[in-house]
């Protein structure tokens, strides 16, 4: 388990140096904060955001899947032995790829969940610390839908850990302010979700902001019909954020991001 935990926090980490680097080198769009009045909000999210999951859950996802396999339990613990082991990971890191698109799915369309979920979409501007900008209840949920998956299914930890470690790292790299030349976009979107893609994701739209639900592959979008492979407004310049949530320091704060689900006022969606 510690090894676990080096490794996420080495990838983490190096991947959020290079996007890092990447957007303050060559930046796809300008921000109106500057990076002080986001990040110190972003980034604190992601500490609040482990702990909040350290408190719900001492033993780890990991401490799950050793119990399910202990006890017999999950699908893959029943049958697994029949099936190769590195089927069944392939198996699992996709399943809980496909079932993280239909919770990001889910938090856009039930109100109540909308409301959690907003925080990350407030961000006035989307870099690389928008990728853990998550408010700890949107934390604390998934963290109880993934421990599900993980007993239902059985997940070994070798798949917990591929996809823990991937999903951390494509939300850094698609959130990244960057933009990838036309003829790579064109080529990496038709298996990742790029920076370009992503973006149309944050667009103040709802025609927009309601397609592209992917963090890692574009998959599963275009299997369940929420693809949007190119926006009608010009990549530089069309809107991100929340129209009643406005670019300013005060919206921006540690505070004003853990209370803004509770500030949120009805808008007909
Ligand atoms: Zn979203």
């Amino acid at each position: 388990m510690d090894n676990a935990s080096a490794l996420r926090l080495t990838i983490f980490l190096s991947v959020f140096a290079v996007m890092a680097l990447l957007e303050a080198y060559k930046p796809a769009r300008k921000a109106v904060l500057n990076r002080k009045q986001r990040w110190v909000g972003n980034l604190s999210m992601v500490v609040i955001g482990a702990v909040v999951a350290r408190l719900l859950l001492p033993a780890t996802l990991l401490g799950v899947s050793s119990w399910a396999a202990s006890e017999g339990f999950g699908l893959f613990n029943s049958i697994g032995s029949a099936l190769p082991f590195a089927l069944v990971v392939i198996l699992c890191v996709l399943i809980q790829d496909v079932v993280i698109y239909w919770q990001h799915r889910l938090f856009h369309t039930v109100p109540i969940l909308w409301r959690v979920h907003k925080m990350h979409h407030a961000d006035s501007h989307v870099d690389t610390t928008t990728g853990l900008r998550f408010h700890p209840i949107e934390i604390a949920l998934s963290l109880c839908i993934k421990a599900a998956v993980v007993v239902l299914l059985g997940v070994p930890a070798l798949a917990i850990v591929i996809f823990e470690v991937a999903l951390n790292a494509f939300s850094l790299f698609n959130h990244a302010n960057i933009r990838l030349p036309k003829k790579w976009d064109k080529r990496v979107s038709t298996i990742l979700v790029t920076q370009r893609l992503h973006r149309i994701h944050h667009s103040q739209a709802k025609q927009y902001s309601n397609t592209n639900y992917g963090f890692s592959v574009t998959w599963w979008d275009k299997l369940f019909n929420s693809f949007t492979s190119q926006s009608r407004v010009d990549d530089a310049t069309f809107e991100i954020g929340q129209k009643d949530i406005p670019a300013e320091k005060e919206n921006a704060g540690v505070l004003a991001l853990l209370k803004q689900p509770f500030n949120h006022k009805p808008e007909g969606q």
